[in-house]
């Protein structure tokens, strides 16, 4: 659906009238329509992009009323957790990137989840051999102490106008009174299904009657509206030093598990001093250079800012603008190549081990990476990192190379830009797609199982990894919210779900309109290929029917399919002085863009 702005106002008026006569034939049916959402909408007045309508409404919302970009941002963050509660929420993390208009600064709040203090480097090992995957994930043992509402806090301390209790009251409404069910939370539930049912208060919230909630149908989260309530109320002392907090840490050192499931679900050591002691970090962002824009994004314990900044500073070698469409893509997909084998060897949280972050982002560094590129064939992968204190003249990787670890595929971004010129560009997580599957009993939110983006045991035996457990220690992630400024002011915000194919959706995003002169909305929709520094690459559907495709696979690239990329949202300043906001036309359902004052053309 195109945005509203583009409609004349007689047709709007008819849009509304038909809106008007056929919901109460749909509620007969027993069944409603979803909030409608569009993928695009320009304007003035700020602007919202996430994946969820009334997410982006109650945005939007804020922003009419007067808010600045931090206030919609936060109360949009906490309506993704009502209808997003399988990608966020106050049970996980996220990392908040903010400009202001005013002094023309990048900030961010680094609010990654952290392991338990008594947590070390056997934190997944068990009689000495590091557990499956899927025997972590839905356990305590993978909950790290959640930094979602301590970061919506100090944002709002740090930029926002309004008060914490404040922006949580949309949220806790649509908790209350419920949203409709769309396709893609009914099939996000259904997937999940079975270990959903081993736990019973996960079981009683999103399997009501023991199935997945029908399409169509209302949702309504009681619990979660009370705990945000209680928010409202205490602040997030209730959650890191109070009743929740207990609530939180019971539930992970004493998982309760359906005995008839047999799921054996190991405790964790999460107690309520790690949840007393956790910080928000801020931090100075990473910073690139990239055809004069300047390009901002989140700095270790991510790996999003230095990953994409890399292979930003490789590509600026190649004229992107001017090459084919499949050379263009062949030099994307070895610059990640190059920057994924650097990142898995350096990229670890700061506090724990020593990242050269100034290093990876150095032109030098870039000069003797970009050399490995050849225009007709292929890199080899896993290839060999290289020394950012010492970038070879030769051209050569030195040291051992580090497969790219597991790491899940769900988490929620969102976009939003006022009025005033400030934006935030805020990705946030509970990992899994529904996390740890662990309700908190009697408070309407999963937690985390964040825990698990840590190297069970290291990734090349003999090879420091920087990515191991620790005590307090901030797993790894791959999350890249990033904001590009031209000349000091806006130019566009975007972010992506996605695991470690993040760093490749926000990069091929950021390339497709920087360079191949796409639009936002455009580059966004595009087809993705993800090279993480494995044999294969990733490619959608769209991507492995395109020509390119077949022009890759001749220089040796090999694909493997993958239905779905990432699901970004974005912000555009367009030249005209109007904002254009952007979401996804069909990922996972599609996106939510609105601005405050629509006015097309688009
Ligand atoms: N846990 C992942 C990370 O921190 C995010 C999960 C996802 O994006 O799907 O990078």
């Amino acid at each position: 659906m195109r945005a509203l702005g583009r409609l004349a106002p007689a047709l709007l008026l008819s849009v509304a009238l038909v809106a008007l006569t056929t919901a109460p034939a749909a509620r007969a049916g027993g069944l409603l329509p979803p909030a409608p959402k569009s993928p695009e909408a320009a304007g003035y007045g700020g602007a919202v992009s996430s994946v969820s309508a009334e997410a982006t409404d109650i945005g939007i919302a804020v922003l009419r009323r007067g808010g600045n970009a931090v206030d919609a941002a936060v109360a949009a963050a906490a309506a993704l957790g009502v209808t997003e509660p399988y990608s966020s929420g106050i049970g996980g993390g996220g990392y908040f990137v903010y400009y202001d208009a005013r002094t023309h600064r990048v900030s961010t709040l680094d609010g990654r989840e952290t392991a338990p203090a008594t947590a070390d480097q056997s934190l997944f090992l068990e009689n000495g051999k590091p557990l499956a995957f899927a025997d972590a994930v839905s356990s305590g043992l993978s909950v790290g102490t959640p930094g979602t509402a301590q970061t919506w806090q100090q944002a709002l301390r740090l930029w926002g106008t309004r008060s914490f209790a404040d922006s949580l009251k949309p949220a806790e409404k649509l908790a209350r009174d419920g949203f409709v069910v769309d396709g893609t939370f009914a099939q996000q539930t259904a997937a999940n299904a079975t270990r959903f049912a081993a736990f019973p208060a996960t079981r009683a919230l999103f399997l009501p009657g023991g199935k997945p909630p029908a399409v169509g149908t209302l949702f309504r989260n009681p619990d979660l509206a009370a705990t945000y309530r209680e928010l409202e109320r205490e602040g997030t002392g209730a959650l890191y030093r109070g009743d929740i907090g207990r609530d939180v840490t019971s539930l992970v050192q004493h998982p309760q598990v359906d005995p008839a499931s047999g799921w054996n679900a190991r405790p964790g050591k999460l107690t309520t001093a790690d949840l007393a002691a956790y910080q928000v970090r801020r931090q100075a962002p990473t910073e690139v250079d990239y055809r004069g824009l300047d390009v901002y994004s989140i700095a270790p314990s991510s790996s999003g800012g230095t990953t994409v900044g890399e292979a930003l500073n490789i590509l600026s070698h190649f004229d992107l603008r001017h090459a084919s469409s499949s050379q263009y893509l062949h030099d994307y997909l070895e610059a990640t190549r190059i920057a994924f084998a650097d990142r898995n060897r350096w990229v670890g949280d700061p506090r724990f081990v020593d990242v050269p972050t100034p290093g990876l982002l150095s032109e030098r560094f870039a000069d003797s990476r970009a050399c490995l590129i050849k225009p007709d064939s292929s890199l080899t992968s896993p290839l060999a990192p290289a020394d950012p204190a010492h970038p070879s003249p030769t051209c050569s990787s030195a040291g051992i190379a580090a497969p790219t670890t597991y790491e899940g595929t769900n988490t929620t971004h969102l976009t939003v830009a006022d009025r005033w010129g400030n934006v935030v560009s805020y990705t946030l997580t509970i990992e899994q797609t529904g996390g740890s599957a662990m309700v908190v009993p009697g408070r309407g939110f999963l937690l985390n199982n964040e825990l698990t983006d840590f190297d069970f045991t290291p990734a090349v035996a003999g090879v420091p990894d920087p990515n191991l457990p620790g005590p307090a220690k901030r797993p790894r992630s791959s999350m890249s919210p990033t904001i590009v400024l031209k000349g000091g002011r806006f130019d566009f915000a975007l972010g992506s779900p996605g695991g470690s194919t993040i760093i490749t959706t926000v990069l091929q995003t950021l390339l497709g309109h920087v360079d191949r002169s796409l639009s936002l909305e455009q580059a966004i929709a595009a087809p993705r290929a993800s090279q993480r520094n494995g044999a294969r690459s990733d490619a959608e559907p769209a991507f492995l029917a395109s020509p390119d495709a077949a022009a890759l696979t001749a220089v040796g690239e090999v694909f493997a399919p993958n239905p779905e990329i990432g699901a970004a949202t974005g912000i555009q300043s367009l030249p005209d002085g109007r904002l254009q906001a952007a979401a996804e036309p069909v990922r996972r359902g599609g996106g939510a863009a609105a601005v405050v004052w629509p006015v097309g053309p688009q």
